[in-house]
C-alpha cells in the first residue's frame, strides 16, 4: 500500500514528535483513518522528506515520532514558469494540478484582454488560497518535495516588465514555428505563456513579441487552454527537462 505523504509548513527533525497540524489530523486520522504505530511521509516543501509513523491519537488531535530523512529529489533540471492566462475555475485548478505534476518551478496567473474568468480585488486572497490547496495536494499525490512558487495574478504588461533570464515563450495557432522546432540548446529557466479561452489579442501577442518573447505554435488544431498547456509542459519537459 502506498504510504500517505502529507505537506507541513513546518521545519521538521528526526527524533522529534510532532503534533499534526489540525488540516493534516483531519485528513490523516479522520478521513484515512490511520491509527498508532502506521506509517506516513511528511515533507515541508523545501526538499526531502520525513519517514515518520503516528504516535499518539486523541479524539482531536495526534502526534507523529519523525524517524529518518530521505534526501528525495523530484525536481526536474528544467526550471519552468506556466503564466496561464485566468480562464474558468474548474478549468483554470485543472491547469494548475496538471502543471503542479508535470514540475511547473512557478505558477504565474494572468490577467488579459479576452479573460472571461474575472477575479475581483477582493477576492484575490481567498482565490490565492484555494489555489496553494490545490498546489499542495498536487505536490502531496505527485512526490514532489519542494513547492512550486505561486504568485499573485499579474496583468501582462506588468509581466513583460518584469526582467527574465533565459526563454520566454507565448503559445498561439497561427504561422508560428513549432514548439518542437525550438533550438536543443534553448537558454533555460522557460517560462510559458497560454492564453484564455478566447486566446490572445493580436495586440497582446505583438506586445509580447516586441518585448522578445518567442511565438511558438502547437500543430494545426486549436486546442482549449488546458490542454495547450499540459500538452507544451510536457514537450518542454521532454526535450530540456527530465519526462
Ligand atoms: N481562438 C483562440 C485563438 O485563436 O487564440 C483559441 C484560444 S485557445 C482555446 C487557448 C490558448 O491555448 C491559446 O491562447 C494558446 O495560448 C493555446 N493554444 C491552443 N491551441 C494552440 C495551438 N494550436 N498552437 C499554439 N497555441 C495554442
Amino acid at each position: 500500500m502506498r504510504i500517505p505523504r502529507f505537506y507541513v509548513t513546518d521545519a521538521l527533525t528526526v527524533g522529534q514528535a510532532f503534533p499534526l497540524p489540525d488540516s493534516t489530523f483531519r485528513h490523516a486520522v479522520q478521513v484515512l483513518r490511520l491509527n498508532v504505530g502506521e506509517p506516513l511521509i511528511l515533507f515541508n516543501g523545501e526538499g526531502g522528506e520525513y519517514a515518520a509513523q503516528i504516535h499518539n491519537v486523541s479524539k482531536r488531535s495526534a502526534s507523529v515520532l519523525i524517524e529518518a530523512f530521505a534526501e528525495i529529489d523530484t525536481e526536474s533540471p528544467l526550471q519552468l514558469t506556466l503564466v496561464q492566462a485566468i480562464i474558468k475555475p474548474d478549468k483554470m485548478d485543472f491547469a494548475l494540478q496538471k502543471a503542479v505534476e508535470l514540475g511547473v518551478a512557478t505558477f504565474q496567473p494572468l490577467v488579459t484582454q479576452r479573460s472571461v474568468a474575472r477575479i475581483g480585488k477582493e477576492k484575490v486572497d481567498k482565490k490565492m488560497q484555494h489555489w496553494e490547496g490545490i498546489m499542495v495536494a498536487a505536490c502531496e499525490q505527485s512526490g514532489r518535495t519542494r513547492m512550486p512558487q505561486l504568485n499573485a495574478p499579474l496583468e501582462l504588461d506588468d509581466w513583460l516588465e518584469q526582467p527574465f533570464e533565459g526563454t520566454r515563450l507565448i503559445l498561439a495557432p497561427g504561422d508560428y514555428p513549432r514548439i518542437n522546432s525550438l533550438p536543443l540548446d534553448l537558454p533555460t529557466p522557460v517560462a510559458l505563456l497560454i492564453g484564455p479561452e478566447g486566446g490572445f489579442s493580436d495586440a497582446e501577442v505583438a506586445s509580447c513579441v516586441q518585448a522578445g518573447v518567442t511565438p511558438v505554435s502547437l500543430g494545426p488544431r486549436i486546442l482549449r487552454a488546458e490542454t495547450a498547456s499540459i500538452t507544451a509542459l510536457a514537450l518542454l519537459q521532454h526535450h530540456y527537462g527530465d519526462l
